[in-house]
């Protein structure tokens, strides 16, 4: 809105003009002697090197062009600001405004312009109505729609300027958007970037510019809010050839061809003649804009090295657009230094930007981190930065690919900036991170509340327009709060807390504490080490006797994995086994215990026991079918009784993706395996839930067994356990029995079974057999202490 003003006043033009003229001058005096010094250097010192200078050059020529292809765009912002203030101006107001801009004088190659509005069929009355009482109104000229017919909505030009009014002219009652240009300009409307087009008027050859504007004078940010604030289009048409001609003017051997792409054809402008022998260097100037400059090179001299002369011609050429450039943009400095400072801020903004989302990339969030310390320290307040990772983002590039994982990128930093307030700075820092920066003296939520926010927001899934059905990822956020000596420390406790929250399950947040960097090291180096564990022979398994609660005769075992680490010791398995189902090695040692306590018990049996063998099989290892061909596997290979088989599965496994495991334990239960729920009652699943799984017994968690004896609530609460479980038909096992007490306690609630250190800890195979099998073969009764 300002640019416009400036042009009210006439002393300081004129006084602009000839500073404009001055400076073109110096800068084309000096472009021309600097080229003439650049080219002899060049081809005294370096004929090697001369391509890369013309390249260089060539450059210079084509980011003048595209600043001057970028004014056009600039004069419809202009007009935009008028259409602000007056809505719906009449064809003499807006060619009284366009006058006193001087869009005519001041870009020559400017054709003619114009407001192209949308009218419904309901509006088109009114708009008739209200061009007829205009004198200069363009249906003063018999309106007539073109293509006639009736159709719900017309793009009209309703006001307009032009350089030859004599010549062709596009028809009152042309339709825009019913002619082939129409879905462009519809598109440029939503997308908010202008189009381009090459218009045809008569032998007349242009390009057009139509340049979407909106109410309250800035593009709004989604598709939907820029249609509501729609207002129309500033249509400009210009020849390109005017620039061509400018820029080439006194110079006789140079030629320049502009060549203009759009999805169907291409169309070039050329200016310049070019002899034979002429060289090339083509350029892109923007999308669909390219420029081939052609020029002359001799034999002598410095005419001898064609990168000099390029070199050479092109500097000059260059310094002449430049200094044509300034004189067209002439009238006003500040208009040509606002230009510079756009473009200047546009490079700035494109290196601290992330291409994709358009967050703070990397580098400004390392210089915003060190800001919010310092701030935070001065302050005395406490701030915080959050780490924020996608879970198996992985999976989403691989199955639908990197378009779609691009798109869900863009999804996901659109959701997470909306449940930030405004003082919350967030960015990108590559892949499928992203930063939160919490500051302290705006604290209003704590960081824990900020980060369930944000985890509450990505749980709904994302709508993509190119997948079929709605996306669901889940998130993990580390969290590290308070001051640190660099930024960047603040920035690595995030992310170790961050690799916690993902070992400790995903989907989840964790706040960042000193120990847990040295249990990262320990949790690093387990992983490594178990890579190895099960090649060199440093898993076993032990048994712990399970017995009957009624007469205490031993009715099976569980089999339970330990790890013999070689320098760190026993290792229980609550500590591995999440690293192995991290990693996926589960289904290998899952596959191996399997076979292992298959044998162990086949073996047993074979000396004369009917025990029964109880095995852990993972959540993890229930995703796939091949559970299936492992058990069977297992048991063939074994020779052991199907059914003397107990596979536990958790009750969270059971609940994790009940449709798929529900398919897999009936396959399993076809061979004729039983199956048991492992600490149930901690996953709060239903009679109705549990009915679905071909389930024959349930472990009670330990947590109802040590708890039984404290309360009468305990107590009332392992009944309804109990009675659960005989509503279903199922067996009961109460786990974890320490105490004489308990015993008797569930012996009162009629119990079947019991596993605990009171009655056997769990034991190496050796031990087992010796100590207990062995003395009482078949009926062992348990030695309690
Ligand atoms: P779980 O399946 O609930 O196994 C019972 C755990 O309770 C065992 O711990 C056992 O030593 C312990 N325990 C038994 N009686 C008592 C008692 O009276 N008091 C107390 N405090 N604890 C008792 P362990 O061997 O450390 O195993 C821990 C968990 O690791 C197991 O819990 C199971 O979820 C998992 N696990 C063990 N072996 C395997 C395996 O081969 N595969 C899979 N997937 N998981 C296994
Ligand atoms: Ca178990
Ligand atoms: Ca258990």
């Amino acid at each position: 809105m300002s640019a416009p003003r400036d042009h009210h006043e006439p002393d300081p033009k004129r006084h602009h003009v000839w500073v404009s003229a001055v400076l073109a001058c110096v800068l084309l005096g000096c472009g021309v002697f600097g080229s003439q010094a650049a080219a002899r250097s060049i081809a005294r010192n370096n004929s090697d090197h001369s391509r890369e200078a013309l390249q260089m050059s060539s450059v210079e020529v084509a980011s003048t062009l595209r600043l001057a292809i970028k004014r056009e765009e600039d004069l419809a912002v202009s007009a935009a600001g008028f259409l602000h203030v007056n809505p719906s101006p009449t064809s003499v107001q807006f060619v009284a405004w366009a006058d006193t801009v001087q869009a005519m004088a001041r870009y020559p190659e400017l054709l003619g312009w114009g407001e192209i509005v949308m009218v419904t069929t309901a509006q088109l009355p009114a708009y008739l109505a209200a061009d007829a009482a205009d004198p200069s109104g363009v249906a003063s000229r018999s309106f007539e729609l073109v293509p006639p017919g009736d159709r719900p909505l017309y793009c009209l030009l309703r006001v307009s300027q032009s350089r030859h009014p004599g010549a062709a002219r596009v028809p009152a009652g042309f339709d825009y958007c019913a002619a082939t240009e129409g879905t462009r300009l519809l598109a440029a409307r939503d997308s908010g970037r202008s189009s381009y087009v090459v218009a045809t008027a008569g032998t007349e050859k242009g390009v057009a510019v139509q340049v979407p504007i909106y109410g309250g004078g800035f593009r709004p940010t989604t598709v939907e809010a820029r249609r509501a604030a729609f207002i129309g289009w500033v249509g400009l048409a210009f020849d390109p050839k005017v620039l061509l001609d400018l820029a080439l003017r006194d110079r006789p051997n140079t030629a320049v061809t502009l060549r203009f792409h759009d999805s169907i054809s291409e169309t070039a402008f050329n200016s310049g003649l070019a002899p034979k022998g002429s060289q090339s260097v083509i350029r892109d100037l923007d999308n669909a804009w390219t420029l081939e400059t052609f020029a002359v090179v001799a034999h002598k001299g410095v005419l001898d090295d064609r990168g000099a002369l390029s070199v050479l011609l092109i500097g000059v050429l260059a310094s002449v657009i430049l200094a044509a450039l300034v004189l067209v943009l002439g009238t006003s400095r500040a208009t040509a230094l606002r230009l510079v400072g756009e473009r200047t801020g546009e490079l700035r903004h494109q290196a601290l930007h992330d291409a994709l989302t358009g967050l703070p990339n990397r580098f400004l969030i390392m210089d915003r981190i060190d800001q919010l310390l310092t701030r935070n320290r001065r302050n005395n307040t406490i701030g915080a930065a959050l780490y924020i990772d996608l879970d198996d983002f992985k999976n989403v590039n691989d199955r639908l690919g990197h378009e779609t994982g691009d798109r869900l990128l863009v999804a996901v930093a659109a959701r997470l900036t909306s449940a930030l307030r405004d003082a919350d700075t967030i960015g990108r820092m590559g892949g499928d991170e992203f930063v939160v920066l919490i500051d302290g003296s705006a604290f209003k939520a704590s960081p824990e509340l900020v980060a369930e926010r944000l985890l509450d927001v990505m749980r709904q899934p994302f709508d993509l327009d190119d997948t079929s059905s709605p996306l669901s990822v889940n998130t993990s956020i580390g969290i590290a709060i308070g001051d640190r000596a660099a930024g960047g420390d603040l920035l690595r406790d995030a992310d170790v807390a961050l690799y916690q929250a993902k070992a400790a399950g995903k989907n989840r947040y964790e706040i960042f504490h000193p120990e847990m960097q040295t249990e990262i090291s320990r949790r690093i180096e387990l992983e490594f080490d178990l890579r190895s564990a099960v090649d060199k022979q440093q898993l076993r398994l032990v048994y712990q006797p399970i017995y009957n609660l009624d007469d205490l005769s031993l009715v099976a075992v569980e089999a339970l994995l330990r790890w013999d680490h070689p320098t760190l010791g026993l290792i229980e398995p609550d500590e591995f086994i999440p690293i192995l189902e991290q990693s996926g090695q589960i289904q290998e040692v899952g596959r191996w215990v399997l076979n292992e306590a298959c044998h162990r018990m086949a073996v047993w049996h074979s000396k004369g026991d009917t025990l029964d063998i109880s095995v852990n099989v993972s959540g993890r290892q229930l995703d796939h079918d091949h559970i299936v061909d492992h058990i069977r596997e297992a048991l063939e290979s074994s020779g052991l009784d199907p059914a003397t088989l107990i596979i536990e599965v958790t009750e969270t496994a059971l609940m994790r993706d009940a449709a798929h495991t529900a398919v897999r334990l009936k396959a399993v239960k076809e061979l004729g395996v039983r199956i048991a729920v492992d600490d149930f009652g901690t996953g709060y699943s239903s009679l109705a839930y549990l009915q679905q799984f071909p389930v024959d017994c349930l472990k009670i968690d330990r947590r109802f067994t040590s708890a039984i004896t404290t309360s009468p609530e305990s107590k009332a609460l392992m009944r309804t356990l109990v009675q659960l479980g005989r509503d279903l038909g199922l067996k009961t096992l109460a786990e974890g029995v320490e105490t004489a007490s308990e015993m008797d306690h569930l012996r009162d609630e009629q119990v079947n079974e019991a596993q605990g250190f009171l009655l056997s800890r769990p034991l190496e195979p050796q031990v087992l057999e010796e100590q207990i099998l062995l003395p009482g073969r078949a009926n062992s009764v348990v030695p309690l202490a």
